[in-house]
Order: C-alpha cells, then structure tokens, then sequence
C-alpha cells in the first residue's frame, strides 16, 4: 500500500471505526487505513492493560482528559469507548426507528437495520446475563417491577416497556471491545487494511467542495493522508470537531476562531443529545451487605445486571422514555469501607428534548472542544417533568416488599420534589452523546449528513459514529452505533455512500 494513500481513509477507531475498518478491508480490492489517536494493544487479549479488560469497573485509563466533568470522559485507543464502557447492550423502540427513517429514510427502519443489528451482536459475541451473575438485588428488582405490573421485554430488539436483562459484551467479568471483536488476528493480517495509532487527524483539505487529503499528526510530525473516500469515525465529540477544524460548520463561528470556513453548515456540533440521569440512594440492610460480599467473595458481584423501561410524560405511544436502573455493589465514584455497599436506583431521560453542543475553542486538534451537554434545559421543561417521573417511579419501586426487605430510604426520600435547580446539580449522564453530525434531508438547515452519511456539500466524505443519529435511542447507544457502521460500511461498499 503506498504509506500516504489509500481507497478509503477512517479517522478514528473506536466503535464505529473498527467496524469500518473490519467491513470495508473484506474486499481485498479495497485499500483501508485507520487512524486512532489513541494506542493500539494489538488482536491478542494479553496485550491489553488489564484495567480495559476488567467489566466490573468504569476504566479511567486512556482518556482524552481525566481532569473534566464525567459527562465528558472520551476513550483514546483503539476500540474507542468500547474499551471503558459498561459492556450493556440494548435496543430502543420503534418510535426511534420512525424518527432516524424521517431523517435519512427506509434504511434506518426496524426491519432495514435487523441484519445490521443482529451482525453486530455476532460480531461483538453478545450473550444473555448468567443467572450467577444477577445479585440479590437484581433478583428482587424484577420481582418488585413484576410486583407493580411489568412484564419482561426483550432487551436487544425493538420492543416494549418492560424489565429485561441486557446483553454484554463481558464474560466472566472480562470485557470484550469492539476491536478485539473486530479487528481479529485474522482481519489484521488482510494486506490491504493498515493501523495507524497513535495519530491525531488535525483536520481535512477542503477545496471547491472536495477532500484533497487529511492532515495527521504522529509523534508531533504532521503529514498528509490522501483517499478516495474520507470516513469520520471520531465519535460525537471527535467528529464534528475535526469537521469545524477542517472549516466546515457554521461560518460565523468558525471566523471568529480565525478558521477560513470552507462550507456553511450550521448543523456541525450542534444537537448534541445525551441522556442524564439522577441515582438515588438507599441504605443496604446488614443482610444485602452480607449478601452482596458473599457474591464478591465469589467473583460474581456486578453492580447492574436488570433494566426497568418505562414511559414517562412524553413517551412515544408505542415506547418509553426512561430507564430505571437498579444498582448495588462498590460505589461508582468513590470507596466505602470492606463489607459495605452502594445500593440504589438511577433514572435516566432516554428521549431528552433539551440539546447542547459541541464547539471548539481553538484550531488545536489537542485543545478539547467545550462541550456542553445541555441538560434538562428546554424550555418548556418536559425533560424536568419526565426526569421526575422517573424519580417517583423509583419510590414506588423501592416501597415494594421485595426492595425494602434489602434496603431502607435514606434522609433523601423524594428526589421527585426536589426544585429544578436542585435536580439538576444532582444530574449526571448515561454516556450516550449522540447528534453533532446529525443526519437529515439536504433541504434541512440543521442536517449534516444525508442517510448514507454522505456530508451534504461535499463530494467524498461520510460520517458514520454515533454523531449522526439525529435522536438518541431510548437504548444504551454501543449496540444502535456498531449497527449504525455496519449498515453505513454496507453502504460505503455497494456504493450506495459513494
Ligand atoms: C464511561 C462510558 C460508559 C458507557 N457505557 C455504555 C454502556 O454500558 N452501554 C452502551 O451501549 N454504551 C455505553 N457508552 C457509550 C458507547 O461507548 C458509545 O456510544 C460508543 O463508543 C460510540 O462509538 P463511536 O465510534 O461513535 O465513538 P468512540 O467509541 O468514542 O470512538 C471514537 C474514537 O475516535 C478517536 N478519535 C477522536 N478524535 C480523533 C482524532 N482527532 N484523531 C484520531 N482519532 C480520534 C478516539 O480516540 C476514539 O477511539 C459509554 C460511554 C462511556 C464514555
């Protein structure tokens, strides 16, 4: 392959990116190369830190920044997100499916995604939570959603309100990441797909409504990659900001940061879309500590392991808009004595109406972006109502025999009717930023790509991360976002993307 060209350039390799990589190097005629800003660790398990491999715990290794907000942690290595996630995979509802076909047309139906979604979860090898790794508090989590009149939902499909079990990405408390899954040995060695990490994509040549190549920067040395096909896969955050970096975005902005815009598209590092949430605590009773260390004695103890779906003010008719999440086990942030135990439930707003956004704050590919994720700030405060839906859902939840044999309220018994400004210092996020690239009709100010991620525009570069989904789904967003580069990669390869 010559060092500086090839058929199709992906810059980023996180989630989406692996996929690309893996898809797009099946036809040997196809020449692909793959920039990550992050390290490499290689196909083999073994070659990984073992921090990225442990699913019981949120990894704080290789990040973009540590010293931020949590809300705006970022991966930096090959895998992306993938490697310091959760390892919980779900789907959303038809009401999504309805939104992304609005947007960029059949392809993003329930039905035109199946294939996408179930390679993905071959790909990913997604497995059903073990019986021995649901805790007691797990266990009566369902039977208090049961106790007020849910039933079990399919969790990896489009479905119904519900309580369910995501799929993992995890075995034994080892997480899998998208490149272990995708980038095997065997992938690895094809001779028309190339790796390059640790290099950070500055920005794109953008001339007359073309990409003339990408500036990277590798150890300090920047150089430039020439393509026929540029693929964005750097993440909500990453993407648009290599987009405004390349002078492609709103044009006043982009001047006043001294950047010569190249192309007028307001849509770039706007709606940005994340899903917050609140946790509630309650105290463990003597008996779910003694409980929960047995189960960590054994090696089995995660923190949540079952899923309640519910619809709160402003569902979609056929959907939900919350996830409830019980938890108990090490506290996420912070430590408690040996023996003792972080119990509670989290309400996340799945279906947010507020949006933030993305903006750089200097041409630096290394500056991060300022992010703002807009939190439970539309006006006409629907997000508020529906967040505290959720959080009176919880009490009820809690009040069940099931739940309070294990844990008592603590002195914070009714979130719900804390005022706003309360609630929103005690919101945090899901992770799941999705929108900044959003895709829409070409007639759409605020649309960025068209529905094969095509930027509208510009001839030769797609987005295909989580930036393009123009809603988030009322789902964790790891299994839509792999689906979303398969179906994507598809179209890239038959030409449907070209
Ligand atoms: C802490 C945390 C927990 C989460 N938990 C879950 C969960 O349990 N379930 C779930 O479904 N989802 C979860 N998510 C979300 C999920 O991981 C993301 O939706 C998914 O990773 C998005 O994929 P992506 O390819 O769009 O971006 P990413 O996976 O973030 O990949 C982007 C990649 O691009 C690289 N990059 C960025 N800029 C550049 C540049 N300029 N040059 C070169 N490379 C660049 C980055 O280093 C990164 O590797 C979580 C996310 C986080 C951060």
């Amino acid at each position: 392959m010559n060092p500086d060209s090839s058929d199709v350039l992906i810059l980023g390799g996180g989630v989406a990116g692996c996929v690309l990589a893996a898809r797009l190097s099946e036809d040997p005629g196809r020449t692909v190369r793959l920039v990550e800003a992050g390290p490499d660790h290689g196909p083999d398990p073994a070659g990984w830190p073992a921090p990225l491999l442990n699913a019981r715990a949120l990894p704080r290794e290789e990040l973009w920044e540590r010293a931020v907000p949590t809300h705006r942690f970022r991966a930096r290595v090959i895998g992306g997100s993938s490697c310091v996630n959760g390892c919980w995979n779900t789907w959303g509802s038809e009401a999504d499916h309805r939104e992304w076909v609005r947007a960029g047309g059949e392809r993003w139906s329930a039905a035109a995604m199946e294939p996408y979604r179930d390679a993905a979860a071959r790909a990913m090898g997604l497995r059903a939570v073990p019986d021995r790794e649901l805790s007691p508090w797990s266990r009566a989590s369902t039977e208090a959603a049961r106790a007020l009149g849910h039933t079990e939902a399919d969790m990896g499909r489009p479905g119904a309100p519900g309580y369910g079990f995501p799929l993992l990405n995890a075995h034994d408390g080892r997480r899998s990441n998208a490149a272990l899954a995708y980038l095997g040995a065997a992938v690895r060695a094809r001779p028309n797909l190339t790796v390059l990490p640790h290099t950070v994509a500055d920005r794109l040549l953008v001339r007359r409504g073309r990409i003339e190549g990408a500036v990277v920067v590798t150890d300090g040395v920047p150089r430039v990659l020439r393509a026929d096909r540029y693929v964005l896969a750097a993440g909500a955050y990453g993407s648009p900001a290599l987009l405004l970096r390349s002078g492609v975005g709103p044009a006043g902005e982009l001047r006043a940061l001294g950047i010569d815009p190249a192309l007028d598209l307001p849509g770039v590092g706007a709606n940005l879309a994340d899903q917050p949430g609140v946790f509630v605590p309650l105290s463990p009773t003597p008996g779910l500590d003694a409980a929960l260390a047995a189960k960590d004695r054994a090696g089995e103890l995660y923190g949540s392991r079952v899923l309640l779906r519910t619809a709160g003010p402003y569902a979609p008719e056929d959907g939900w808009n919350l996830h409830l999440l019980p938890v108990a086990g090490p506290p996420l942030f912070g430590t408690l004595p040996p023996g003792r135990y972080e119990a509670g439930v989290s309400a996340f707003l799945m279906k947010p109406f507020s949006r933030g956004s993305v903006r750089l704050v200097s041409a630096d590919p290394l500056a991060p972006p300022a992010i703002d994720p807009g939190f439970l700030t539309d006006p006409e405060g629907r997000d508020l109502e529906t967040l505290r839906s959720g959080l009176a859902d919880i009490l009820r939840l809690a009040r069940t025999p099931a739940l309070a044999a294990l844990a008592t309220p603590t002195g914070d018994t009714a979130p719900h009717l804390l005022g706003d400004d309360a609630l929103r210092a005690r919101t945090g996020t899901y992770w799941h930023p999705v929108g900044t690239c959003a895709m829409g009709p070409a007639d759409d100010p605020a649309a960025v790509v068209d529905g094969t991620g095509r930027v509208h525009g510009l001839t030769g570069l797609t987005v295909a991360d989580a930036s393009v989904l123009p809603t988030p789904p009322a789902a964790n967003t790891q299994f839509p976002v792999l689906a979303t580069a398969e179906l994507l990669a598809a179209a890239l390869a038959t030409g449907a993307g070209a």
